[in-house]
């Protein structure tokens, strides 16, 4: 950052501040990701906003060697010395309808010389995005949310706060001042809700959004999971995004959705492979169904998460693609009839929501890069449940399961160039420590053990 720069962001900050304390907003919550997927704050009060926004607000960069349960695995960028600066993205400044007296601002991670910190994940992901459009291509993503409502109870073993059937009007009707508050929440934020639903697990919801640039996609996460938590507590209830709540249980996803396009037109629609795809298109997702393996390890990235990546799940295990087919762990989504050049996309489902936002963006775009540059082709699609194909099938279709232990997705990463490539050796080690220190922690425990452990943290 030059001076003009700081120049123009310090008076920009003193203007929102001004209309901030208008709207009896007194302070700032300014937000990262970390390494282990946890959104980490500090708050700015308004009348310290105008020098937080010119100088950044100051932040250790130890927070990129924590792990999900708060401990600091071993690493030489898990520096007690040095100093690093949240700067807020001003364009994404929001009043919280649930927090009153609170506005929200997510961040990028600046060294104090105002270069970008190499552990910086929004910066990464924006990075990531500029190559797309050096191919000329415009990215949109989304992602879906879901999460279990428990009414209270006992933390070791929640009730939830629900008790209709799965996708059940019944459910719905048990907390409808909770959900319609939380959906006027949202759209007081200026986030785009598509639809809200009761999902298959007891206590579970799911929330989707409308596609955005990328980066702003990871953002409206961030901030959708805050607002679904801070309604929440204000109707007395808790929530839980992580990946899995019960043994042998359907857990939450958080599936990533994108597409792009070039010269306005979605390369997901209109082209001349199968379904509609373009050959840019099917490159992209042949870099990512390739990479797979690797890519769990910042899209499954807790060992909770292998709980939730059971087969005939809906979590997506077995590395292949169909068309809307649910259980392969890339979906093309085609929409109907008439909407395609809109609605048509890439989902990943073998992803939940212990993964930093950002970092998973940036990695299934690399991804994608690759095999856009490799012009890598798709095998055949999978048109039932990989799981009910014989083992000769599957060796025959090339349909492999995916890692079922963090510790197999984590030897993928690190033998994987695309992605420590494009992460650079710091976020690499970061990263592998990070993990490994979660996997030591949880060898040997069980099922019941790591999900109460895992609970309450996402
Ligand atoms: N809850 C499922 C998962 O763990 C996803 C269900 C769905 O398809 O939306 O990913
Ligand atoms: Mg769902």
């Amino acid at each position: 950052m030059d001076d003009q720069e700081r120049t123009e962001r310090t008076a920009r900050g003193h203007r929102i501040a001004e209309s901030l304390a208008e709207r009896d907003v007194n302070a700032v919550a300014v937000t990262f990701v970390d390494t282990s997927g946890i959104a980490r704050v500090k708050g700015v009060p308004t009348g310290a906003f105008e020098r937080a926004a010119g100088w950044g607000v100051g932040a250790t960069p130890v927070f990129d060697a924590f792990g999900a349960d708060d401990s600091i695995a071993s690493t030489p960028v898990a520096n007690p010395a040095g100093d690093l600066r949240l700067l807020p993205d001003l364009d994404r400044v929001v009043p919280l309808a649930a927090q009153p007296g609170w506005a929200w601002a997510p961040a990028d991670r600046l060294t104090q010389d105002g270069a970008a910190h190499p552990g910086c994940t929004r910066q990464l992901a924006s990075r990531m995005v500029d190559r797309m459009a050096e191919h000329g291509l415009t990215a949109r993503s989304a992602f879906e949310v879901e999460w279990i409502v428990y009414a209270g109870g006992n933390p070791d073993d929640p009730v939830p706060a629900v008790a209709g059937p799965a996708y059940g009007m019944t459910r719905l009707i048990e907390v409808s001042d909770y959900t319609v508050d939380l959906l006027r929440a949202l759209a007081g934020q200026g986030v785009d809700v598509l639809q809200l639903h009761p999902e298959y697990s007891p206590g579970q919801f799911e929330l989707s959004v409308a596609a955005e640039s990328p980066v702003a996609a990871a953002d409206t996460a961030v901030l959708v999971r805050t607002t679904i938590r801070a309604v929440a507590a204000r109707h007395g209830l808790a929530v839980s995004f992580a990946p899995a709540v019960f043994p042998g249980g359907v857990g939450n996803g958080g599936h990533l959705h994108l597409s792009f396009a070039r010269d306005g037109r979605n390369l997901f629609a209109g082209g001349d492979r199968r379904f509609g795809l373009t050959e840019d298109a099917e490159a992209f997702m042949a870099g990512v169904l390739a990479r797979l393996p690797a890519l769990l390890a910042v899209g499954a990235p807790s060992v909770a998460s292998y709980l939730r990546l059971l087969p005939s799940h809906w979590a997506g295990t077995f590395a292949c693609w169909g068309l809307e087919n649910r259980e392969a762990a890339v979906r093309l989504v085609t929409g109907s009839v008439g909407e395609h050049d809109t609605a048509a996309n890439v989902e990943v489902k073998c992803i939940d929501q212990s993964a930093n936002p950002y970092l998973l963006t940036a990695a299934v775009l690399a991804a994608g890069l690759a095999g856009l540059e490799e012009r890598a082709v798709l095998p055949e699609p999978v048109q039932q449940d990989p799981a009910a194909l014989s083992e000769g099938e599957r060796v025959e279709r090339g349909v492999t399961r995916l890692p079922t232990a963090l510790a197999d997705s984590l030897a993928a990463f690190a033998a994987e160039p695309t992605l420590t490539g494009a992460f650079g050796p710091e976020l690499t080690e970061t990263l592998l420590a990070v993990r490994q220190a979660e996997i030591d922690k949880f060898a040997g425990a069980s099922p019941e053990k790591i999900i109460a452990a895992t609970r309450w943290r996402y």
